[in-house]
């Protein structure tokens, strides 16, 4: 829009409300990284952008309607499925094992997740599975004073469920050893600061990982304060939580409670896990099995190894990468041939790894390359990119109406957002979110 001033953009959102995983993925005890939504606004609120929720691409609307009526089309649907671990009793149902991105959509209010229910009197030890920020985020938030958590915009439901909880101690598993974690020092000291919080880890094997490799870490800046964290962290041996940090395990199996009763479900007793060691440099070390196993006993567990895109209709997709192929946002056929006027953005582009930041960059890189495509005369979806007989959602809405698809315009989303602030100050905290869809759009009857 800054380049070209007579640029529209209109967005598309399968939800009739914006932000994405900032909204429903951003843990609720970091408001401030939840400021980028005030970026957005100030998009928003400019006269040549338009919002369109409660539409989902691929269902609601397909590639055929948006390329007649538009000149280019940015796809940035995230990332949202999660990957699985392909082990024994994964598919099965067992009661309260979840993925970590359904337990951290429970708690944020995302709709899908809404009535999730899991158990958190049943047992006072869960295992996470995965050593990244999103393991430390549901982590943070199983160990988190009540009162604290209370202040922000948790949902009250799931604050509910919080207030019961029973879990007292917390196993975050990994098949690599502590120098091959990918959580981020602030998170890693969010969670050694935790009150009454005692910490846990293979001290022998840090040791020896931190003097075996000490050339290496002190090269790598954020790896050495990571691992200064962690040896601190050491010290904090009381409280009456506890949370550790195991490693050179790889799951194998999932073992559930004997039960006979069909009618009743089966709850998870324990994880089997696979014994690794080592092998390989710094760089590459990979975890080799040893064949000894051994089960740790749960009744919660949190997955937490990624999440995944999914393909939607008309876009190529790359299954190993699990992104639509691109080239700097440019979409790329199976031959590699630039698809004209279609590009991509986000965790669909790069694959489901980096914070906002990245995230924005890579976003500014697609918008660049639709610039630079513009200015050689690069085809586009159509051939009369500056003349005004595209009409987009000027068009697009009235077949979404006609289709029975209700849109929620950028103000409806704002009177939800006043609901939703309004009911949040009732309660002392900054918002208390929709977590069904229905109730959200009920707003917009009134
Ligand atoms: C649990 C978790 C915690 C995180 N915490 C942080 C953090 O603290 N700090 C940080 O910097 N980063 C954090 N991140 C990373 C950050 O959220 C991502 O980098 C960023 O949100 C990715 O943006 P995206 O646009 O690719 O995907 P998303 O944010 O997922 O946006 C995709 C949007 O597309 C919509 N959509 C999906 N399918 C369709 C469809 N068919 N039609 C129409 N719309 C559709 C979705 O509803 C969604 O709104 C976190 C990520 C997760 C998973």
């Amino acid at each position: 829009m800054k380049e070209y001033p007579s640029t529209l953009v209109d967005m598309y959102e399968a939800l009739p409300i914006p932000f994405g995983l900032v909204r429903y993925g951003v843990a609720p005890d970091h408001p401030e990284v939840k400021n980028v939504q005030n970026r957005f606004e100030e998009v928003a609120n400019d006269s040549r952008y338009t919002f369109i929720g409660n539409v989902k691409y691929g269902e609601d609307l397909t590639l055929k309607d948006l390329k007649s009526q538009y000149d280019a089309i940015v796809f940035s649907y995230g990332a949202s499925q999660e990957k699985s671990l392909g082990i024994k009793n994964e598919n099965e149902y067992i009661k309260n094992i979840f993925s970590a991105r359904a337990f951290v959509g429970w708690y944020n209010g995302l709709p899908q997740y809404r009535d999730l229910e899991p158990d958190l009197t049943c047992t006072d030890t869960a295992v996470v599975i995965g050593q990244g920020n999103v393991a430390l985020d549901v982590s943070r938030i199983l160990l988190m004073d009540i009162v604290e958590l209370s202040k922000t915009d948790i949902t009250e439901y799931a604050l509910e469920k919080l207030r019961n909880n029973r879990i007292k101690n917390v196993i975050i598993v990994g098949r690599r050893g502590p120098l091959q974690v990918s959580f981020t020092a602030k998170e890693l000291r969010e969670m050694i600061n935790l009150p009454n919080t005692k910490f846990h880890t293979d001290s022998e094997l840090l040791k020896n990982e931190l003097s075996t490799n000490i050339e290496i870490i002190s090269k790598d800046r954020p790896l050495k304060r990571l691992m200064q964290i962690l040896e601190k962290g050491m010290y904090h041996t009381s409280g009456y939580k506890s949370w550790s940090l195991k490693f050179l395990r790889s799951p194998h199996e999932f073992i559930a409670h004997e039960n006979d009763d069909p009618s009743r479900p089966k709850y998870v007793r324990a994880v089997r896990f696979q014994i690794n060691r080592l092998e390989g440099p710094l760089e590459n070390r990979v975890a080799v099995p040893t064949g000894e196993m051994e089960e740790i006993e749960t009744g919660l567990v949190l997955k937490s190894v990624g999440y995944r895109s999914i393909p939607l209709e008309g876009l190529p997709f790359d299954e190993n990468k699990g992104i639509v192929p691109n080239y700097k946002g440019k979409i790329l056929d199976n031959d590699n041939n630039e698809q004209p006027g279609l590009y991509v953005a986000g965790w669909l582009k790069r694959g489901p790894q980096g914070v906002i930041a990245t995230t924005m960059n890579d976003a500014y890189e697609t918008a660049e390359v639709i610039v630079s495509d513009i200015k050689q005369n690069k085809s586009m979806l159509s051939t009369d990119t500056f003349n005004a007989t595209k009409q987009g959602s000027k068009a697009i809405i009235p077949i979404l109406h006609q289709r029975g698809i209700r849109t929620v315009s950028y103000e409806d989303w704002k009177k939800i957002e006043e609901r939703e602030n309004e009911a949040g100050r009732a309660k002392n905290k900054p918002r208390e979110k929709f977590g069904r869809v229905e109730d959200a759009m009920r707003v917009l009857d009134t």
